[in-house]
């Protein structure tokens, strides 16, 4: 199938999940991971509609941003490490990824730099997987008073990249831990602490993550293919 094709029956699954449970389309944005994709591949999703591309590696990104001729916005998803912050700065709308202060810390000065600021979202590491990156959920609501203070970075809600399942249904409930989560750190009224969005839901688990308040969801390989 072509990506145009790929991208429609994307689109197709998001309408009929938001049927699903009442929640309009407008409120689901879907972020087409382009990680390890050409820019070919992004101009054409880009050719087909599609304006919001997600990108994991730095220097990968930085070369293709460079190629990419449409008018696109990135969200930065991936691991991040604080030396490289400099070289997203003003290139991507929002980091989806941050998950300890010393980063958040970086992404306010090199974005200070520039006059502007960033949308982040918090990473919790709901799994408590000991290989993946995010804070952990006792860690949350210390770090986003912390961050909270930064004055170039906008904090925008929480990220999550639950563990794998085989059915995706088995998912369903580090998704509701992470509504559930913003929702306590909304009734905590932290001056700069905005929780509107929830970054939750892949290729495997969109539906389900729709379904259970998803606000973004970053969707590579049922967009472009498998990665190699
Ligand atoms: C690669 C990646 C995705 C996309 O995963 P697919 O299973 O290909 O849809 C989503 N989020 C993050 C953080 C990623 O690194």
């Amino acid at each position: 199938m072509s990506i145009v094709e790929n991208l429609a029956w994307v689109r197709e699954r998001m309408e009929i999940a938001c049927r699903r449970c009442g929640r309009n389309l407008e409120e689901v944005r879907l972020v087409a991971v382009s990680k390890t994709k050409p820019a070919a591949a992004i101009e054409e999703a880009a050719a087909a509609g599609q304006n919001l591309f997600g990108e994991s590696y730095v220097q990968e990104f930085i070369d293709k941003e460079k190629e990419v001729r449409a008018a696109v916005a990135w969200h930065f998803v991936g691991a991040l490490q604080t030396n490289k912050v400099k070289y997203l700065a003003g290139k991507v709308a929002m980091i989806h990824s941050v998950d300890r202060l010393h980063l958040a810390e970086e992404l306010s000065r090199q974005w200070g730099k520039i006059g502007q600021s960033v949308e982040i979202l918090i990473q919790v590491n709901l799994g408590r997987e000991a290989t993946k990156a995010g804070a952990a959920e006792e860690e949350v609501e210390a770090l986003a008073r912390a961050v909270a203070f930064l004055p170039h970075l906008k904090i925008r809600g929480l990220m999550a990249l639950p563990p794998y399942c085989d059915d995706a249904e088995d998912v369903r409930p580090f998704f509701r831990e992470l509504r559930r989560l913003a929702g306590y750190l909304t009734t905590l009224s932290i001056p700069g602490v905005e929780m509107k969005e929830l970054s939750m839901g892949m290729t495997h688990d969109f539906e389900p993550a729709i379904e259970e308040g998803a606000t973004l969801i970053r969707v590579g390989t049922a967009i472009f293919g498998e990665r190699h």
